[in-house]
């Protein structure tokens, strides 16, 4: 974390940025901020600038040429924030923002809405208030904490929220979401994971992208989770120029199974705004996801969806797309 690249000098010179790019990407930082673990930058290819693994973590210039009727929470998530730090969509499960701070700030990060405000993380009051919020709503069953990435926080932090979480009798279940096992897989020690263990039911999400993100590094990070009993899930977003194409994606599934991660959910890619270059035509993913449920294992296979606002929620996009009367895109 402490050796993170934060401003353009910084980045090593085998990404080759350009001198003219440079000038204009210093505009890019001043809205959206640059953070890249020496780990993640090292799996970029040398002088490749459609690299996938660059397009997720260089900044772009098309981040601030976005039209601005784009919004930068189409979620609505700010609405459905009934406590600061608290996102409540859904009736039997809530979402806990505990830090904005992650390993890296990926370029297609749906809140980087968050990433302009300093450095935070939940301070001892706000949990107080989010925890009376959840204790006064037995609908509750299960938390989520997210960010933020939750890995971010020191181990002794994250076992005290975990504990105020577990200790609410109608909280049946904890979930982690986090992209340490992709962009800090270090951080997932094993002294990280016999405190996680004390926690189960306790289930972790986490965001591979790219067949190339599955490092043995990366491996033993989600081999370290299972081993103590904690089921390791996938959620990539669809991303153009990055995992938009059936052979790509078909890598990444297989290689998922092969560390006994689950493919859970393929998000497409949300309309927020600073993250138009990403965007991928629906069709598109739909005549892939098609492809891919008849080629391989339904245990590869996750569920492509759609994140929506209000009471709809996730929707599942299947081969009748078209016929989905949905205005969001
Ligand atoms: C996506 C999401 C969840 C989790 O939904 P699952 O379908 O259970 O993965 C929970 N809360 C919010 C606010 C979400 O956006």
């Amino acid at each position: 974390m402490a050796a993170r690249f934060r401003t353009l000098d910084e980045i090593p010179p085998f990404i080759a940025l350009d001198r003219n790019e440079t000038e204009a990407l210093k505009v890019v930082l001043a809205a959206y901020p640059l953070a890249v673990t020496p780990y993640y930058a090292s799996l970029i290819e040398a002088d490749s600038p459609a690299d996938p693994i660059r397009r997720q973590c260089i900044p772009d210039i098309r981040e601030i040429q976005e039209d601005p009727q784009v919004s930068e929470d189409p979620l609505g998530e700010g609405d459905h924030s009934p406590v600061p730090g608290l996102i409540h969509r859904y009736s039997d499960r809530c979402l806990v923002l505990v830090t904005n701070v992650c390993p890296v700030l990926c370029r297609h990060c749906n809140r980087k809405r968050l990433w302009r405000r300093r450095a935070r993380v939940l301070t001892a009051a706000r949990l107080r208030q989010i925890t009376s919020y959840i204790a006064a709503r037995s609908g509750i069953r299960e938390v989520i904490l997210s960010g933020g990435d939750p890995l971010t926080l020191p181990d002794e932090s994250l076992a005290r929220l975990l504990h105020a979480f577990q200790e609410i009798p109608h909280v049946e279940v904890i979930r982690i979401g986090s992209r340490a096992p992709v962009t800090l897989p270090m951080r997932v020690t094993e002294d990280l994971c016999n405190l996680l263990r004390r926690f189960r039911p306790l289930w972790f999400n986490t965001q591979f992208n790219h067949p190339r993100e599955l490092t043995p590094e990366a491996a033993q990070a989600c081999e370290r989770l299972v081993s103590v009993g904690i089921p390791v899930s996938n959620q990539s977003v669809l991303l153009k120029g990055v995992n938009d194409d059936i052979e790509t994606m078909r890598d990444l599934l297989y290689g998922l199974q092969r560390l006994s991660v689950r493919p859970y959910y393929l998000f497409h890619p949300e309309p927020v705004k600073g993250t138009g270059h990403f965007r991928v035509e629906i069709e598109k993913g739909v005549r892939m996801m098609e492809r891919l449920r008849r080629e391989i294992s339904g245990l590869c296979l996750p569920r492509y969806v759609l994140d929506t606002p209000g009471a709809l929620g996730k929707i599942p996009i299947n081969g009748g797309a078209r016929s989905t009367t949905c205005d969001f895109l």
